[in-house]
Formats: structure tokens, C-alpha cells, sequence
């Protein structure tokens, strides 16, 4: 039997009974005198008044809103600490309106309880982290897996419903820590399975077996010869750039035909795929170009003889300009290491210029499901099309989501875009996230909205259980007039 003076939450399935004094299983909520109390303050942004001015650099996310640079009819009522409304039929903790350019609008907020979500992160790397599909492990749970890699970048896509739900109590329970972690800001480490132990931070350079990645490559090792031929037309005789996806080699390359490099005699192991662009030259790995080559010779197969010349030049170099070896062929057509005359290294430390800083980013992914819908209208799939038709602006604290098409509300935000700490948890287990749906009210009466659960902004902005935060001013501005794609069906 529950405690007698203990309260019962019902913002969430676990329905915690909680004792005077203390908090539910979340720490979202208290029984703080026998009310039960949303424990983080209710957030609302300010907007900058410059737009584009950076009045608060946004990576000191805990600071505050100091009162004097901003316009106090620009506010805007995120989701975060608003509270979460179980079940579903429930209208959303905060519908509020106010008027912006002579429309009235209304931005209906809440925290949504998402089993359906996780992250994909994207790591800029050239080093292999694993064979793709390979599972992720954090604390030994598995939390993910290794999907396609993009362009300079390995991504791993964590969570989701299965490992929240589908596997071990544990498993679950990491899962969701795992992604807490990631998307409020902070490190996790994470061992792939078959590769490298990576610790990665939304916004920091990743860290690959203990080593922090500084840069990003420039390009595929066919790209680097076409971005950098022309610097090495004259002198060097041939560039090989070792990259574990495409190799690129000057003299055969299409860049190095236009410019009229000589044929120089030069043979790869790998597959040719197109002239100058070769395939699997060696193993993936966390050497040269993201491969496992620690000596890039070992690529080479001996010049053609007929061709070759003693005295040609070759510089290896990688796709990030990490590595790089100078040689020259000897009257055996062997290659002889040399040090690397200035106007290559000038070359070299081109390259390298040209290489991003390594980052680690994370988006977070969720679907708005059905407490989420019916908290804002009685008929659900009514907000799902005004969402698709662009009536209905999408927002997670007041950053941008990007929809995806087809159905559902699927949607996907930068957490480093978002302010510090917005996601919680309930232990069911699953992510708590804030949403926000802005419209005009006239839309929002048209799709059965909760009319009779309005308020003004009025009524909440000076209450001083909020607080008042600058609005990251690199989003847009949610409250800016929403540009529909076709009218209301
Ligand atoms: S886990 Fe949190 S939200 Fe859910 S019932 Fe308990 S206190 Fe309320």
C-alpha cells in the first residue's frame, strides 16, 4: 500500500506514487507539500534583437538571459520543464497564443515520452571504427549499430525501440542512459565490435582508441587529386592519394590527362575502378587514409619498366595530409626515400588546411506518436497533415526539426542547437524530449485543436516559475510566419 500522504504522478505510465519531500523515479517530478511539482523551471526564449548577432555565444548553453538585449514581445514557450500530459487524450501542459505580425498564433508545447527514438551520430573520421552492421556496446550493453558511412565521416544509429524495449532490463536501462547522455551534451564511450573504442560529444572532436581526431580529410583520394592537381602539375612526376574507399593517382586521373601528365609507369594493387581511382588497395583500418597501411608502399607493385624513369618523383600523401613520403626512383626503378622538397610540404600542409575540424555530431530522432498528437488535437492525424502541408512549424526547444516524408510525424533535430540539458527520462525506459507545434490559431481551430485549453502568452511570460533564456539566434526564429506549402485540406 502506497504511503497515505504520498501523491500519485500520472505524467507517465510508471504512475510513481511519491512520498512529501521526494521525487518520482524520473527526478522530473516532486510531492513538494502534497503538490505534485515539475522540479526544472519551465523554459522561455527570447529573441536576440539583432538577427544573426551572436549575443550569447550558444556553446555557453547555462547562461541566462541578462534582460536588456532583447524585445519582450519576441518570446516564444518551449517545451522544456513544461511537463508531459498520460494518457493521451489529455490536452498538451501549455497551448498558448499571441499575436506576431497582426496573426494570431498559437505554439502548443509539451514533453514528449519517446520510445521510439535514438541518435545518429556522425564522426568525422577517415579511421575505421568497425565493419558496418557491427553492434555498439556501452557499458556491455549493445545500444546500436555501425551504419553507412558518409563523406569524411563514420555514423553509428543508437537506440531505437528494440534495444529500449526489445532486449534486457539492462539493456534498455543503458540504452536510454546512452542516449540521455548524448543528446543532453555530455561524452559517452562507446566499443564497436570488431574495431575501435570511440568517446564521442555532441560538438567535440571525437576521440578513436584514446587518440583525438583533429581533422577531417579533404575529400576521397580522388577528389584530393582533383582539388590539388594543379598545385602538383611540375613538381612532383606522380601523386598517390591513399584513402581506404578511393585511391587517387595524378597521372592516370582525368585531372592529371587535362593537364598533360606523362605516364609515369605506376601499379596498384586494388581494384581499378575508373582510370586514376582504385578500390580496396588494402584493409580498413586507423592508418594511413583509413586504411591498416603503416608503410603505403606495400600499395605499389613494381613500375613498368618500359615506362618508369630513374630520378621520377612520387609523393604519397593521405587524405588528411597526416601522412606523407617523398620518393624517388634509383637506377633500379626502386624507390628511395627522400625528404620532402618545400613546395610539396607547402602542398602537404595545403591539403591539411583543407581539412575540417573532426567533429562529433549528434541528431536526435523521434516520431510523435499518439500521446503527442492527441495532446494537441482531437483528431491526431489531422496535425500529422498540417505538419506535412507546412501549417504546422515543428520545434524541440525552440531549434528547428526536420520532417521526414512519408507518414507519421518523424522528425530529427541537432541537439547542439537546442538549450543545455532539454531531454530527461522516465524509466519505462524511453527518452522524454521537448516538442513544440506552431500555427496560426485559425489552423489550430480548423484541426480540432483544444480551443477551450488557450491562453494568452500574457498569462504565463511574467509568472516567475519560468525562466527566460536568449534564443540561439542560428535558428530561425519560431515564431516567424510559417510559408505553407498548399492550403489547408
Ligand atoms: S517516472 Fe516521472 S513522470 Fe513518470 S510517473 Fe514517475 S515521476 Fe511521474
Amino acid at each position: 500500500m502506497p504511503d497515505r500522504d504520498a501523491i500519485r504522478c500520472d505524467a507517465c505510465p510508471v504512475l510513481c506514487y511519491i512520498k512529501p519531500g521526494r521525487t518520482g523515479a524520473c527526478d522530473r517530478y516532486a510531492n513538494h507539500d502534497g503538490k505534485l511539482v515539475r522540479l526544472d523551471p519551465h523554459l522561455l526564449l527570447d529573441q536576440a534583437v539583432a538577427r544573426g548577432e551572436s549575443v550569447v555565444p550558444f556553446l555557453e548553453r547555462d547562461r541566462e538571459w541578462g534582460g536588456n538585449l532583447v524585445q519582450p514581445c519576441g518570446t516564444f514557450v518551449t517545451a522544456i520543464g513544461a511537463g508531459t500530459t498520460y494518457p493521451d487524450y489529455k490536452p498538451a501542459p501549455f497551448i498558448i497564443s499571441a499575436e506576431i505580425e497582426g496573426v494570431d498564433m498559437v505554439t502548443v508545447v509539451t514533453e514528449g515520452i519517446f520510445s521510439y527514438c535514438g541518435v545518429k551520430v556522425k564522426i568525422d573520421t577517415d579511421r575505421h571504427l568497425g565493419p558496418e552492421t557491427s553492434t555498439v556496446r556501452a557499458q556491455g550493453e549493445a545500444v546500436g549499430h555501425v551504419t553507412t558511412s558518409e563523406y569524411g565521416s563514420q555514423m553509428l544509429s543508437l537506440g531505437g525501440v528494440r534495444h529500449l524495449t526489445g532486449g534486457s532490463r539492462r539493456e534498455g536501462t543503458v540504452t536510454c542512459d546512452t542516449l540521455l547522455d548524448l543528446c543532453n551534451g555530455k561524452p559517452a564511450e562507446l566499443r564497436i565490435e570488431g574495431g575501435a573504442k570511440v568517446i564521442v560529444q555532441a560538438g567535440k572532436a571525437p576521440v578513436v582508441d584514446d587518440v583525438r581526431e583533429e581533422r577531417m580529410r579533404v575529400g576521397c583520394g580522388s577528389a584530393a587529386i582533383g582539388m590539388f592537381a594543379k598545385q602538383w602539375f611540375g613538381q612532383v612526376d606522380e601523386v598517390v592519394v591513399v584513402d581506404d574507399h578511393i585511391t587517387g593517382v595524378l597521372s592516370e586521373h582525368q585531372a592529371g590527362k587535362l593537364l598533360g601528365v606523362p605516364e609515369t609507369g605506376i601499379r596498384l594493387k586494388g581494384r581499378r575502378s575508373t582510370p586514376g581511382r582504385y578500390f580496396q588497395v588494402a584493409e580498413p583500418g586507423t592508418a594511413w587514409g583509413g586504411t591498416n597501411l603503416d608503410d603505403p608502399r606495400t600499395i605499389l607493385k613494381p613500375f613498368h619498366p618500359k615506362i618508369a624513369w630513374p630520378g621520377l618523383r612520387l609523393l604519397m600523401v593521405s587524405t588528411t595530409g597526416e601522412h606523407s613520403v617523398y620518393f624517388e626512383l634509383d637506377e633500379n626503378l626502386e624507390l628511395a626515400e627522400k625528404d620532402l622538397p618545400p613546395l610539396l610540404e607547402r602542398s602537404v600542409a595545403r591539403l591539411k588546411e583543407n581539412c575540417e575540424p573532426a567533429l562529433s555530431t549528434v541528431l536526435f530522432m523521434g516520431g510523435a506518436g499518439g500521446s503527442l498528437r492527441a495532446g494537441v488535437t482531437e483528431n491526431p492525424v489531422r496535425l500529422t497533415y498540417s505538419v506535412r502541408d507546412a501549417l504546422t512549424r515543428v520545434t524541440c526547444g525552440g531549434a528547428p526539426a526536420y520532417i521526414w516524408p512519408g507518414g507519421g510525424i518523424t522528425f530529427m533535430v541537432d541537439v547542439s542547437r537546442m538549450p543545455a540539458n532539454a531531454f530527461g527520462y522516465v524509466p519505462t525506459p524511453a527518452i522524454v524530449a521537448p516538442i513544440e507545434f506552431t500555427l496560426t490559431l485559425a489552423d489550430y481551430a480548423a484541426l480540432g485543436g483544444h480551443m477551450d485549453h488557450v491562453r494568452p502568452l500574457a498569462a504565463i511570460a511574467s509568472a516567475n516559475d519560468h525562466v527566460h533564456n536568449v534564443a540561439n539566434p542560428e535558428n530561425p526564429w519560431p515564431l516567424e510566419p510559417a510559408k505553407p506549402k498548399r492550403k489547408p485540406r
